[in-house]
């Protein structure tokens, strides 16, 4: 009985329904993304990626261009983590107040320095505070990547606010947005995974949710 616990752990997302369909309960589980922005960060990436494998979870991660020029090392443990990479612009900035050249440009940028470490061209974007043009989506490409719960996670540097702030929040579907770029928010990461998992969430991908995601759009002027 053990070892069998022990092997279902180490299947992470599929266990939840293993273990489901075992007791016969029938239970589809409830699909939740969550996802980083800003990366890749030199000092908490890699523990972030360590916390992710260690509960079998995988994420999504918007980079940032001038970042992944930085770690190509950590852009590459990334992907063979079987995370989901996106892009968040080469410089953070507000794709919306450039011209569609710059917006382009930032993009594009960003998809040939992760294309050079991954191999694979970026399809998802997060743009910087969630501001975006619809005809950006036809000039890139690019399917554009909001979220549903966003807990402030680099206003404070308290995990257990961030955790809170998440579990209390989060619905089937949902895409959550958080950072790895402090302790704090990599420690939030693990206890929000931890406590969704017993509440009998498993964690993709946003591809794998986007199909039916509805999103926040924001005004930005
Ligand atoms: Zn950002």
């Amino acid at each position: 009985m053990f070892a069998g616990f022990v092997c279902m752990a180490a299947l992470g997302k599929y266990a939840a329904g293993l273990t489901r369909e075992a007791m016969g309960t029938e239970v589809t589980p409830k699909k939740i993304a969550i996802t980083f922005d800003d990366g890749p960060n030199e000092k908490y990436t890699e523990e972030l990626l360590k916390g992710l494998e260690e509960r079998g979870v995988t994420a999504t991660f918007f980079l940032l261009g001038k970042e992944v020029e930085q770690y190509p090392d950590i852009v590459k443990e990334i992907k063979d983590g079987g995370h989901l990479i996106g892009t968040h612009s080469y410089d953070h900035v507000n794709l919306s107040n450039l011209t569609d050249a710059a917006a382009i440009e930032q993009v594009d940028k960003t998809n040939a320095a992760i294309h050079e470490i991954t191999g694979e061209y970026p399809e998802y974007i997060r743009p910087p505070f969630g501001c975006w043009k619809a005809n950006l989506d036809y000039e890139t490409s690019m399917i554009e990547v909001l979220w549903d719960v966003d807990p402030l996670d680099w206003k404070t540097s308290n995990s257990d606010v961030i955790t809170k702030r998440v579990v209390d929040k989060v619905e089937e579907n949902d895409i959550i947005l958080l950072h790895d770029a402090s302790e704090s928010s990599v420690k939030a990461a693990f206890k929000i995974i931890d406590e969704l998992e017993k509440e009998g969430y498993t964690f993709v991908t946003v591809d794998e949710i986007l199909f039916n995601y509805t999103g926040n759009m924001l005004q930005c002027k």
